[in-house]
C-alpha cells in the first residue's frame, strides 16, 4: 500500500514493528505509523476514509492483541503524543494519550478521591474510556464514574463533544465503534475531596495488592477474559480447570494470575489465540461458563 500524499505530514513513518508499542510485546509491522497532533488528524482520517485504507487506534497497547504478521494500513498511535492534561474550575481535561496513572497522580495532587485505582492501570484515557476501564474486585469502579464528557473524532474529521450518558458505558464496554471513532480529549469531575495522605495510602495499597497477585514483571495484556456472569472471576474458573502454566508456544497461563497470559519469549498472536481457545473450550466443558475476551485482538 502506498500512500505518498502523506509523506509531508510530519511524524508518518513506515514499517514500524509493533511488538515494543504493546505490554505483550507481540506484533508485526504496521505499514504506516503516525502519532496524531490534533491539526493534521482530520486530514489523515479523512484521506484513509476516501481511499478505503484500514486504520487502527493503538494507546499504550496494554489491552490489544496484534496480528504478528502486522497491519497493513495506518496506525495511529497515543503512545507519546495528546498528552496534555490541565485543570480548569474544578474539571480536569486530558488528551486521549494521558497515561490512567498520570491522571490518577493529577487528581490526588488536588484530593480528589476516586481516582486511586487508576494507578495500577497502564494505560491511555482514550483507550480506557472507549472499553470503561476499571476494577471488579471490592466492588465495580470505572473510569465511567468520574467521566463528564469526551470530545470525539469521527473518520471524516468532524468533532464533537459527547456526554458520558450517550456512551452507553457498561462493563468492559462503551458504544464507540472500534476503528470508526477517535476520542481526542475527555473532561473529568471533581469528586468527594480526601486528605492528600489518604489518597496518597490508598493508592500504595492498591498497588502493592497488585504486586502481590499479578504479574506485573512478565509481558501480559493484563487480564485476558472478562469477568463471566455469575460473580466468580474468570481466573477462578481457569485456576480450577488446572490451566496455570499450560502453555502453547511462547503464550503461558501465568502461575501467578490464571486470567493473565504471560509472554514466555517470543510468543506470537497464533499462539495467544490458539491458548485463549483451549482455555475457553477447557472452562465451557468443565463448567459450562463460556470466557468472552477482554484483550482486543487487532489484525
Ligand atoms: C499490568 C496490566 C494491568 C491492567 N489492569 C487493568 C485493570 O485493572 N482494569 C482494566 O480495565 N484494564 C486493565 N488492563 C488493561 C489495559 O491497561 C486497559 O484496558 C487500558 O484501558 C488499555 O489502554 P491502552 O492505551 O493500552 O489501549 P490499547 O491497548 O492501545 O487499545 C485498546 C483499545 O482501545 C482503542 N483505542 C485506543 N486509543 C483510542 C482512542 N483515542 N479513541 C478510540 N479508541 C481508542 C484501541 O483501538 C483498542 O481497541 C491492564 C493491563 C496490564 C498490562
Amino acid at each position: 500500500m502506498k500512500i505518498k500524499e502523506l509523506d509531508f505530514i510530519p511524524g508518518f513513518k513506515k514499517k514500524v514493528m509493533l511488538a515494543p508499542y504493546t505490554t505483550w510485546n507481540i506484533g508485526g509491522p504496521a505499514t504506516y505509523f503516525w502519532e496524531p497532533n490534533v491539526e493534521q488528524l482530520p486530514k489523515v482520517l479523512e484521506y484513509a476514509h476516501k481511499n478505503a485504507i484500514p486504520v487502527w487506534f493503538l494507546g499504550r497497547g496494554s489491552n490489544v492483541l496484534i496480528d504478528s504478521k502486522g497491519l497493513d494500513g495506518i496506525v495511529i498511535c497515543t503512545r507519546k503524543s495528546l498528552q496534555e492534561i490541565n485543570l480548569k474550575d474544578d474539571v480536569i481535561t486530558a488528551e486521549a494519550g494521558v497515561p490512567m496513572p498520570k491522571l490518577s497522580k493529577f487528581a490526588a495532587g488536588l484530593g480528589w478521591g476516586g481516582y486511586e485505582y487508576l494507578i495500577g492501570i497502564p494505560g491511555t484515557v482514550g483507550a480506557g474510556i472507549a472499553i470503561n476501564a476499571g476494577l471488579t474486585a471490592n466492588g465495580r469502579k470505572e473510569i465511567g464514574d468520574v467521566l463528564i464528557d469526551v470530545e470525539l473524532m469521527d473518520m471524516k474529521g468532524n468533532r464533537w463533544w459527547e456526554s458520558k450518558e450517550r456512551l452507553a458505558l457498561g462493563y468492559r464496554a462503551s458504544n464507540i465503534p472500534e476503528r470508526r471513532l477517535f476520542i481526542l480529549r475527555a473532561r473529568f469531575k471533581a469528586t468527594y475531596h480526601d486528605e492528600i495522605e489518604e489518597i496518597k495510602h490508598k493508592t500504595a495499597t492498591h498497588l502493592a495488592e497488585r504486586r502481590r497477585k499479578q504479574p506485573l514483571s512478565k509481558p501480559t495484556a493484563g487480564s485476558t477474559f472478562k469477568q463471566p456472569e455469575g460473580g466468580k472471576p474468570a481466573g477462578w474458573y481457569i485456576d480450577r480447570a488446572g490451566m496455570k502454566g499450560f502453555q502453547i508456544g511462547d503464550a503461558k497461563v501465568s502461575e501467578k494470575h490464571a486470567n493473565w497470559i504471560e509472554n514466555d519469549g517470543n510468543a506470537t498472536s497464533n499462539d495467544v489465540l490458539q491458548l485463549m481457545q483451549v482455555i475457553k473450550n477447557k472452562v465451557a466443558s468443565e463448567f459450562s461458563v463460556y470466557l468472552e475476551s477482554e484483550v482486543v485482538a487487532l489484525n
